[in-house]
């Protein structure tokens, strides 16, 4: 496992729309271990691949009860709202209040490319949203409605 750099604020990439992953290969397995090695390294709760500067949709997500590897996510379903303070690695030191689904229903890919089905609330479900997000070239800071 290698930590890759983390894309910061300001940087194009982090507008552009991540591809759907094809080739369910080594090269995918090494960049999920990269992503979470540099995830862990950052103390973050989720990394999307745009972040490190591939634009595959691939994300990996630990929000405190385990790692998930998500490769092709897709929220198939949301109840509810929540509004929490939120915040992204490559937004250091920047937070703000967001408006997400309480709970959210997520199917997505596995490194072998088997679907698997999740349902989140909570910090989880924020970070499902945050990185799928990531994945269509949206940050964090176009969902803040208020400063928190
Ligand atoms: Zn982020």
């Amino acid at each position: 496992m290698a930590r890759r750099q983390i894309i910061k604020n300001g940087d194009p990439v982090l507008h552009k729309k991540s591809r759907a992953v094809e080739r369910f290969d080594e090269r995918l397995g090494q960049l999920l271990d990269d992503m979470t090695a540099t995830m862990r390294a950052a103390e973050g709760c989720g990394l999307a691949a745009v972040q490190v500067g591939v634009l595959r949709r691939v994300a990996v997500i630990d929000a405190g009860d385990g790692l998930l590897e998500l490769v092709n996510p897709e929220i198939i379903g949301q109840e509810g709202q929540q509004e929490e303070q939120e915040g992204c690695l490559s937004f250091p030191g920047e937070h703000g209040i967001t408006r997400r689904p309480a709970v959210v229903r997520v199917r997505a890919q596995n490194r072998q490319g088997t679907w698997c089905f999740y349902k989140a609330e909570g910090l989880k479900a924020r970070a499902f949203c945050h990185e799928i997000d990531h994945l269509d070239g949206i940050t964090f800071k176009s969902r803040v409605i208020r400063e928190g």
